[in-house]
């Protein structure tokens, strides 16, 4: 996996986000301020306009790039909660970057967020999708398979546990203050994590 990848990950991530913009923010209508969609889809157009102004050239530094630049333009607990997924594993990745190395980053930048936010899966948060993504790379590293096929099983994965957190009650952010009445409704940010994770079967 080179720089070029890594650049078409994320840009990738950036076009899903703007195709479901409205879906995200009507996801967090209904349990946060409805602004999801429009938070991330300003965060990655901001990030690709970055690589624009200063080409990253290593699978690094697009990570860390799209980290910084999400951390600095996204309002919203989204924004530095993303930024520390991708810088954390811009910092974990090792250049060449094989398919268990990014599994070993991927789980890394899923700790630091779970630090970041204080969280757990079950917490009904973006964690939701990220764990299990991150547990079926690591499987797919185990099981010795490709990384197209290791990837659609960890974007299976992530749609899965978005998909897992409508019966659950928030814990963290702003759902949270809904106590049970979040119950019933997808997380918003578990549904952009699966986009995310989507992104990367697509461009595999
Ligand atoms: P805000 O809640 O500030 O309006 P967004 O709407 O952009 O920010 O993002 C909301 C999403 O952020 C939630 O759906 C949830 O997935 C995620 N989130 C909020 N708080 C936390 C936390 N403490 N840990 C992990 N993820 C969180
Ligand atoms: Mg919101």
């Amino acid at each position: 996996m080179d720089t070029r990848f890594f650049v078409a990950w994320i840009e990738d991530a950036a076009r899903l986000v703007r195709l479901q913009r409205e879906h995200l923010t009507e996801l967090d209508a209904a349990i946060g301020d409805a602004d999801h969609g429009t938070n991330l889809d300003r965060g990655f157009t901001e990030v690709r306009q970055a690589f624009a102004d200063q080409p990253p050239d290593t699978p690094a530094q697009v990570l860390l790039s799209a980290g910084a630049t999400l951390i600095r333009r996204v309002g919203g607990a989204s924004g530095p909660l993303y930024g520390s997924v991708f810088r954390q594993m811009g910092r974990s990745l090792d250049d060449p970057v094989t398919l268990a190395g990014f599994a070993a980053a991927f789980e890394a930048g899923v700790v630091a967020v779970e630090r970041l936010g204080k969280t757990a899966p079950g917490d009904k948060t973006m964690v939701d999708a990220l764990a299990p993504a991150s547990r079926e790379l690591a499987r797919a590293v185990r099981d010795g398979v490709g990384a197209r096929e290791a990837f659609e099983r960890a974007a299976r994965a992530a749609e899965e546990g978005a998909r897992a957190t409508i019966p659950l009650r928030a814990r963290k952010g702003r759902a949270s203050y809904l106590g049970e009445r979040s119950i019933g409704h997808e997380d918003p940010g578990a549904a952009s994590s699966a986009l995310i994770v989507a992104a990367l079967a697509a461009v595999a």
